[in-house]
């Protein structure tokens, strides 16, 4: 590591001394005996092979020294010492699941989180703060090359800045994980590190000469985040302040590579929770910011008792959540809307609208005897409601109770049942959230869009990676589509860049576009009469139910996509399933339960007129520009705003940021989580092991095992491999790829295992393990 010096403090945090390392090495190493074998609980321990009989191998573990048989394929191999804790795991002559578990398994106890798998840089959640995001080391990652430095996601950022500003091209960095394996707070280091080394220097920004509290662009984008989290973010039972949307965030640099403004995209907020909370759970992290003690006048403007306790929507699960600080997180948020130039109308208004949907879960209605309709039980919350959303509580009672509905030509009023009802005021407070958390988005972007001019951007991607639970449902089906499409990227991207390499050194090797290993499963999802398609037309049909998408999936899916299966053995044992996906990541059950009514946003058209016309004005905006969108020229022939599903919505953004990635230069950030009890140092193997295999770390090494997966210059191979055959070498000099070319015929190796480049020799995966092996025999 050129870069940094080992008497540098910093040092210690980032790098291995390898010295060290190698004087503990005091056993010797026999590459034919030394390997790798499964273990139950710690996925594969070192052993030693004692004989083998057939395809039985019996072994002796290093650790327990037990005696064990096992099958020869069961066997991994093991690489020699001086790859301990390497720094990337491209170049292990072994590239194979046990030495990348165990070499992220001593790295990670050694704190250094950040290893590089040659095109990703894999990070394990350290659930403990290291000084490794300080100042002093944002400045030592500053303009370095990545070789230079240890493995680090400063170090990948500030590549995507080098890269951006010489070959002019944008950049995305892609951050993905399961929940609680770090993607956000990886987003937020990034960020920083953006503001830091691509500052503006004219601090006098137009924001600051207007008005004192707001901040300049660089502290604006950064306070995008906490409103972004108070209002997105909320309490699971995998990480307590976990993301319920996605978001790519693209900043955008000018001439000078300076940052000049950002924007930000956001995916699928997850409704069905402002109204329905698991126990251990909580709703938004902003309902119970507001009822904290931060701001006792809010409390009067949005009529409430600050006491979540009080709110049924808000109450189902958790009221506090360890390590977070409800009060503290309101000042924050509060003044990060001022730093973001919200307006105190346009703040404040925000507030009210989220106070009306917690009194929208305490209105309650009765069943009127010997009829369909149902009545108000006493009206005090539905005023309140209405107050704060600045309609006339008759008439919100109204839309509830009797909506209007369109039979033919004609206008009717229908009457509706309690139950009906009920769902109604749901569906409202959900639609209402959905609408208020893409306005914010929009009005954050508004104050992030300077007229600086702009020249090219970085985009950072915060997105949950693939998912397979137990039970999986609608929501699973989305975000393990939109990772089909993420891990096609990353294939048809080191596709590309292989056959560059291979052009480069003019080497004759035909791949075939490993992006192309996952069309059939996108296409199964994607495409007209494909899984989403079906669903969206099923949703159209008034009389469809959940029966009958499962029926018209089956008719043209079951036998015809290979992709698509009745519940097999991977549904045994977990909740209901329906039918299963093969997806890249594994096999997956789905359930088709309720398919229909997650996509669609249920709000009846009553309370949507009501509310568009309403007084408050943020009100009035979400449910007016959501009419205008139906009407307006372009929209026309949209289906209406009752029919744009969810799905049909995420296709499309999907489709936008797919093609906003191809147009950039990526690069892999992928998060780990490395215990499911949020405890620092301890490694359960199998989950990490599965988390490679979902976020393609594993699929990486799979293809880069196709080709030709190390690669060596010829000096070096000349100097590290010419003992092996010195009579093959002519006297006198003899350049690095001749002495190569004479080596590897002497050895007689089969031709198919090597390729001579211009600069380097490659070689299939194996080959230089062999070649170590005979090395250590001389
Ligand atoms: P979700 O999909 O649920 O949003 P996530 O991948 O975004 O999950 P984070 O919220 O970023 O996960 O991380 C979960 C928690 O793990 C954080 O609140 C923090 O406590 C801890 N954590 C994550 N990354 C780091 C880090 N680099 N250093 C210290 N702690 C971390
Ligand atoms: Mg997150």
């Amino acid at each position: 590591m050129s870069g940094i010096h080992p008497d540098d403090p910093d040092y210690k945090y980032l790098c291995v001394d390898r010295k060290a390392l190698m004087q503990l090495q005091t056993v010797p190493f026999d590459g034919k005996k030394n390997c790798w074998v499964p273990d139950e609980k710690l996925g594969f321990v070192a052993a030693e092979i004692q004989s083998s009989k057939g395809d039985d191998i019996t072994v002796k573990t290093v650790e327990k020294m037990d005696t064990k048989t096992v099958k020869k394929d069961d066997i991994q191999q093991m690489n020699p010492p001086k790859f301990e804790k390497i720094e990337d795991m491209a170049n292990l002559t072994y590239l194979n699941e046990a030495s990348v578990l165990h070499n992220l398994r001593t790295r990670y106890a050694s704190g250094l989180i950040y290893t590089y798998s040659g095109l990703f840089c894999v990070v394990i959640n350290p659930y403990r703060w290291l000084s490794i995001y300080t100042d002093s080391i944002i400045q030592k990652f500053k303009g370095k090359r990545r070789t230079e430095m240890p493995p680090h996601l400063f170090s990948v950022a500030d590549n995507a800045y080098q890269f951006m500003l010489q070959d002019r091209e944008n950049q995305s960095m892609l951050i993905t994980g399961e929940s609680g394996a770090g993607k956000t707070e990886n987003t937020k280091k990034v960020i920083m590190y953006f503001a830091r080394v691509a500052a503006n220097i004219y601090k006098g920004d137009k924001h600051c000469v207007e008005q004192q509290k707001v901040g300049n662009l660089e502290d604006q984008i950064i306070q995008a985040n906490p409103v972004l989290e108070a209002f997105g973010n909320a309490k699971t039972v995998r990480n307590n302040n976990s993301s319920r949307f996605g978001k790519f965030i693209r900043i955008h640099f000018g001439p000078t590579g300076k940052i000049a403004g950002a924007d930000i995209e956001t995916y699928l907020l997850e409704k069905s929770r402002v109204t329905f909370q698991q126990s251990a759970e909580r709703d938004y992290h902003i309902f119970y910011m507001l009822l904290s003690n931060a701001f006792p006048k809010y409390h009067e403007m949005m009529l409430i008792t600050p006491d979540p306790a009080l709110f049924s929507f808000i109450n189902q699960g958790a009221l506090t959540v360890d390590g977070i600080d409800d009060v503290e997180e309101m000042k924050i948020a509060d003044s990060s809307f001022d730093i973001l130039g919200f307006t105190y109308e346009e703040k404040t208004s925000l507030y009210k609208c989220t106070a009306s949907v917690m009194h929208m879960g305490e209105m309650k209605f009765k069943q009127r005897p010997r009829e369909e309709q149902a009545e108000a039980d006493g009206t005090a919350d539905a005023e309140k409601a209405a107050f704060l959303l600045g309609v006339n509580s008759n008439d919100l009672l109204k839309s509830l109770l009797k909506p209007k509905i369109k039979v033919g030509s004609e206008v009717v009023t229908q009457g509706r049942t309690k139950e009906q009802v009920l769902y109604s005021v749901s569906a409202m407070a959900k639609s209402l959230y959905d609408r208020m958390f893409k306005w914010l988005v929009t009005r954050v972007n508004q104050t992030l869009d300077t007229k600086n001019k702009r020249n090219y951007f970085i985009g950072v991607l915060d997105i949950a990676g693939f998912e397979i639970f137990n039970y999986n449902t609608f929501e699973q089906l989305c975000i393990n589509y939109t990772n089909e499409r993420l891990q096609q990227f990353f294939n048809h991207h080191m596709f590309i860049l292989e056959q560059e390499e291979y052009k480069k050194e003019g080497i004759q090797w035909e791949f075939i576009d490993f992006g192309m290993d996952l069309q059939a499963c996108i296409d199964l999802i994607e495409k007209p009469m494909g899984i989403l398609s079906i669903l969206e037309e099923e949703c159209m049909f008034p009389k469809a139910d959940d029966k009958s998408f499962k029926d018209k999936l089956f008719a043209n899916h079951l036998g015809k996509s290979p992709n698509f299966g009745k519940p097999g053995n991977a549904s045994k044992g977990k909740g209901q399933s329906d039918f299963e996906l093969h997806h890249y990541a594994g096999i997956v059950p789905y359930s088709t339960v309720a398919w229909l009514e997650k996509n669609k946003d249920p709000i009846n058209e009553t309370v949507v007129e009501l509310l568009s016309h309403s007084k408050e004005h943020l009100v009035q905006t979400l449910f007016v520009q959501h009419k205008e969108a139906e009407t307006t020229g372009t929209h026309k022939k949209k289906k209406s705003s009752a029919f744009q599903t969810i799905s049909a919505v995420h296709k499309e953004s999907l489709n936008k940021l797919m093609k906003n990635l191809y147009s950039t230069h990526p690069h892999f950030v992928r998060c780990i989580i490395p215990n499911e009890l949020k405890q620092p140092g301890l490694i359960d193997a199998h989950l990490v092991l599965n988390q490679l295999q979902c976020n393609g770390v594993l699929e990486g090494i799979r293809i880069c095992r196709k080709g030709f997966p190390n690669r060596i210059i010829y000096s070096e191979f000349k100097q590290r491999y010419s003992i092996l055959a010195p009579n093959a070498i002519p006297q006198g000099f003899t350049d690095g790829k001749q002495v190569t070319e004479k080596v590897l015929l002497a050895l007689q190796l089969d031709p198919a295992e090597y390729r001579l480049g211009t600069t380097k020799v490659f070689f299939k995966a194996g080959v230089l393990g062999m070649l170590e092996d005979m090395r250590d025999e001389r």
